[in-house]
Order: C-alpha cells, then structure tokens, then sequence
C-alpha cells in the first residue's frame, strides 16, 4: 500500500463525511472510488475510516457516511463483506432499530438518514440477497419481528410505533389532568365570580338611588345602556327615542309629544352631548358602602379576572372543549362588562384628616390597609404636631401621583440652607441641683456647641491620600524616559519597576522578566514583520509581504450543524448555571453555615438550661 494514497483516502473521506452537505461531492467521490479501485487493502482501509465516521454522534456526519458506504457497497464485494459481518451494528446506527440508541441531532438529517438507509436496504435486497445470506436474514427479521414495511414512504418499525402512540396518549393523559384541574377551579370559583358581581351591581344601585328616574338598571344591570344613559339629560333622551317609536302609530301624539321638547317637526335633528360620568361624594352615610364596592372591585379585577384569562389560556392549549370554552368566555365577558359599566362611576373621596376632626395622638391604623396611605396618614399627624419635618403644603398640581406622594423629613441644615441665620436650637437647662432658675450665660454656653452640631453636616474620607512620587522611567524610541505617573502598573510598558538612570531595570530579576516578555512580543509580532519596512518593500517592489492573522478559532471548513448550539435549550442553560459545581458549593457552603448555627444554638439553650 502506498503511504500518500493512503494519506489521500484519509483525507478523501473525511471531506466527504464532513462536508455537511445533503449530497456528496462528486469529484471527490470519484478519487475515492478510483483509489479502491486499485486494491482490496485500499477497500479494508476506506472501510475502517467510514466505520469510524459512521459512529461519530453528529447526524450529518453519518448521513454523508452512510451515502458514500451506499455508493461502494454497490461496487465493491469485499466492501459488501466487510458490511455484512458488522450488519448489526450498522443498523443499529442508521436504522435506528435499538431505541437505547437513538441517532444523534440534528434531526431532520437524522430522519433523511433512516429514510434513506430504509429505501437502500431494500435495493440491496433485491440486488444481492441471493449472494449474501446475511442481507436476507437481516431483511427478513426486520419485515417479520419490526414489522417494517418497505414499501411504505414512512419506514417505521411496530416498536417505533409503539413509542409514538405511548407518546400520544401520555400527552392526552397531561392535556386531560389539566383540564380537569381547571374545571375543578372553574367549579369552586364561578359562584364567587358571580357573588361579587351580583354585590357590586348592589353596591351600585345603593350609591346611585336616581336609577328609577334615569332608568340606569332597566332590564339588565351591566347593560351597554349605562354608558349612554346614565346621565342627567337621559330622560330627554329616552322621551326622544320612545317619541320616535310611536311615530308611525299616531302623527298627532308626535307631534304633540315633540313639541313638549320644544321641536317643530320629526326632521330637525338635536344632538345632546351625554356626560358619561355619574359622580357621588363620598360622605358618612354611604362612606361604608363605598369601601365594600372598592373591595369588590379590586377582587373582581385583580383576581378574577386574570384567573378566568389563565383559564381561558389553558383550556386553549390543551384543546378543550368548546361548551367549556364558550362558558368561560361568557363568564370573561361578564367580568369585561362589569367592569367597563363600573367606571361609570365617579367618586369624590374625602380626605382621613376631615373625616376625624379631633385631633388625637393615637393613629388608628385599619386592618388593610396600603403602605401609601399609611405614611401619608402618618407623615400628616407629624406634620400637624410641628415635629422638625416642615409642614409642607401639598403641592398644587394636577398630577395625582405627585399629591399622594408621602413627604419625608430632611435634616435642619438642609432646611435653613439658604437662611441659616434663621436657625434656632432648643435650649437646654443645666441640670444644677444649686438653683432653680439657671443663668443666662450657662445656655449659651451649653447651646453654642449644640449649633455647630444642627448646622454642620460633616462626610468624612475614610483612608490617607498617598501621592504618587515615582515615573515609570520606561526607555521610548525617542531616547527619553517615559514620564507617566502610574502608582502600579503603566498601561503601555506593564508593571513599574525600579530603574536606572537609562531606563534599564535596577534589579535583575526585574529584568529577566521584562526581556522575556519582550520576546514574546517579537514571536507575535516578528521584525521582518515591522509595518514600516513592509511598506518600503511594498512601495519598491509591489509585493505585499504581509503575514495575515489567521482568523480566531477553529476554520470553518463545512457546513455541519452545530449540535452543541442545537442542544442550547433554556432548560440546558439554566440547568448549566444552577447544577454548577461553583454553584452547587456555595449553596452546601450556605447550608452548612446555617446547620452550625442551629446546632450552636440548640447546645447554647441545652447548656444554659442544665445550669438554670
Ligand atoms: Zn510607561
């Protein structure tokens, strides 16, 4: 055997396999094919090889392998030979007939590969099952114990089959459990649903009593009629539209009914601007009733409301039924409706502080309530009792945000800022047991300090400022030294190091380090390679000597899928970050710490008792 066709078989076949292309290069193909030719020993060895590729857990790879192994088994009787006695394992790797070893990503080359390996081994059989009993028997139990038909497009064996259809009704199984657990939900959830619905068209009606006047409620509560008429001018409007109705039944009662509103005849037109809004004012008597329908609003529209929508979405992905579908929404437009009629409604709050006008010190804090109103009840009463926060008036904007918005202390200097004349500290007495009445002098003594200390606001810097007393003394081209003041390392010559009156390093350590990492600099970047000089050999002779970087990373040579890009799920990622072992450490490190800890304790409270 020659050494450089061997090289070359090498070569041929690992460009063939490796291309990544879903059909073979035909020139290359043909070298391969034209050098077992020459012998069997070529033959032996180009199988070998594909063996190899064939095993690799890359699709693609055996794809393009099993193409070329196609191509000489049609050919060559050793090559049928050699096959035949690994015809198991072959089979195993492009048949997938062993599900412990499925065939690797990706998977659409992966189906191509079973597809392909099918329809070939079928036109082996026909071809060579006379001269190779192995093919036969191999077809026949694939026929008889995989049931596979192939005939077929979809070559799949009964055990593949039977994978599918487990699949299948696993699925069904999940899609049903979730059904289920949403009906269950449905089920406990919908009375409330329609409980709270129901309290809030009551609280609704008790906070607008003209609903017989204007006709809000007529024959259904949260019906589209609110918006249009629940309004002051709704009575003219609805006189309008019955006078309309009754117009073809009797032209004198029209006429008689229009003129009442001041019109003339049917064809003069007058459009009323309706004030959408119904507005109260909250007060004591409906003051409670007002907090229930503020609390049933926010349970229907933050909880009910995005429960029915994960409902709704989940009943959608597992495909349920459309009486469920269609009950649910009935139900979400419910809430949408109810909802929309209700803002309707517009009410005038009173403030906390004109609610109780006595002025006591206990703050009553009422079971639930938000953290906002809390500290601005709270930052009220300070205010009111002249604490050192300054009573700020609320600001007159329109901005609502900015009106709830809590006010928060500051300190005294920042207060007389601009005025620290102003500023007035609290006296305080002596505690002399020799008179009662303290002197004048003594305050003052006793306050000046005080002063400093309410006027003075000092930040301290914590650390000693140390200057920079060294250069880095680098030699430059230049011949001088290089004069930047960096306290450890200069960003264009490293590490500052002592030096000599030249530049050279004082210390010889120093400068062995220094030399050799100006040697790998020269490797990286070589002298012939200096830019000025190639472009003076570039300008005289024309030739572009310059080396190129080859590019970072490994040449890309073929199209072959990435499979580890392929296998980046989100499960994989998060998976690679938590089971880390950095990870993994520190939580045990964490858990340690607070067993000790426990411990520690439980002995502290046994010791502690023993001796009590
Ligand atoms: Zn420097």
């Amino acid at each position: 055997m020659d050494a450089s066709k061997c090289k070359m078989l090498a070569d041929l076949c690992d460009d063939l396999t490796t291309s990544g292309e879903p059909q073979l290069n035909q020139f290359k193909l043909k070298d391969l094919k034209r050098i077992c030719r020459l012998s069997d020993q070529y033959v032996c060895q180009c199988f070998e090889l594909l063996w190899s590729q064939l095993k690799r857990e890359h699709a693609e790879i055996r794809l393009s392998t099993f193409q070329v192994i196609d191509e000489l088994f049609r050919r060559s009787h050793k090559f049928r030979e050699l096959l035949l006695d690994n015809f198991q394992t072959y089979l195993e790797l492009t048949l997938e007939i062993n599900l412990d070893f499925p065939l690797p990503l990706p998977k659409k080359a992966a189906e191509t590969l079973k597809n392909s390996a099918y329809q070939a081994l079928r036109k082996w059989h026909e071809t060579y099952s006379t001269g190779y009993r192995k093919l036969s028997l191999a077809y026949n139990y694939l026929r008889t114990c995989h049931q596979v038909d192939f005939n077929k497009a979809d070559h799949m064996s009964a055990l593949q089959r039977q994978r599918e259809q487990e699949a299948k009704l696993k699925l069904e199984a999940q899609q049903k459990k979730s059904i289920d657990s949403v009906i269950g939900q449905i089920n406990e959830h919908e009375q409330d649903i329609k409980d709270v619905a129901s309290q809030l068209r009551t609280c609704f009606k008790l906070l607008i009593p003209s609903q017989d006047v204007f006709d809000v409620f007529d024959d259904q509560l949260f019906s589209s009629r609110v918006t249009s008429h629940a309004t002051d001018a709704g009575g003219v409007d609805k006189s309008v539209s019955r006078s309309s109705q009754s117009a073809e039944s009797s032209e004198e009662t029209v006429g008689d009914e229009m003129q009442q509103h001041g019109l003339l005849n049917r064809n003069s037109n007058i459009n009323i601007e309706l004030n959408q809004h119904r507005t109260i004012t909250e007060c004591e008597d409906n003051t409670d009733v007002i907090h229930n329908f503020d609390e049933l609003k926010v349970l229907l529209k933050m909880k009910y409301f995005p429960m029915v929508i994960g409902w709704l979405a989940k009943l959608q992905k597992n495909g349920a039924g459309q009486g469920l579908m269609s009950r649910l929404i009935d139900l979400k437009q419910m809430i949408q409706r109810s909802l929309k009629d209700l803002d309707v409604l517009v009410i005038h709050r009173i403030r906390d502080d004109d609610m109780d006008s006595d002025d006591d010190d206990l703050i009553e804090v009422p079971e639930e309530v938000d953290e906002v109103t809390f500290f601005k009840s709270r930052l009220g009463m300070t205010g009111k009792r002249g604490d050192i926060s300054p009573n700020l008036e609320q600001p007159s904007t329109s901005n609502p945000l900015l009106q709830s918005a809590p006010v928060l202390d500051f300190g005294l200097d920042l207060k007389y800022w601009e005025n620290p004349e102003e500023l007035t500290v609290p006296e305080i007495l002596p505690n002399d047991l020799s008179s009662f009445v303290p002197t004048k002098e003594i305050c003052f003594s006793a306050n000046s300090g005080l002063l400093d200390l309410y006027s003075s606001r000092k930040i301290e810097f914590s650390g000693k400022f140390v200057p920079v007393k060294w250069t880095c003394r680098a030699p430059l081209p230049t011949g001088q030294l290089c004069p930047r003041m960096d306290r450890v390392k200069c960003p264009f010559h490293g590490r500052i190091v002592a030096r000599d009156g030249r530049g050279k390093p004082a210390n010889p350590a120093d400068a062995e380090k220094l030399k050799k990492i100006m040697e790998k600099q020269s490797q990286a970047n070589p002298e012939w390679q200096d830019p000025a000089l190639l472009a003076d050999i570039k300008a005289q002779t024309g030739v572009n000597l310059k080396v190129e970087r080859p590019p970072r990373g490994r040449p890309q040579r073929s199209k072959l899928t990435n499979i580890n890009k392929v296998n980046k799920t989100a499960r994989n990622r998060l998976e690679s970050k938590v089971l880390s072992r950095r990870a993994i450490k520190r939580v045990a490190c964490a858990l340690n710490t607070l067993e000790n800890k426990k411990l520690k304790d439980k002995f502290c409270h046994s010791f502690s008792s023993t001796f009590s």
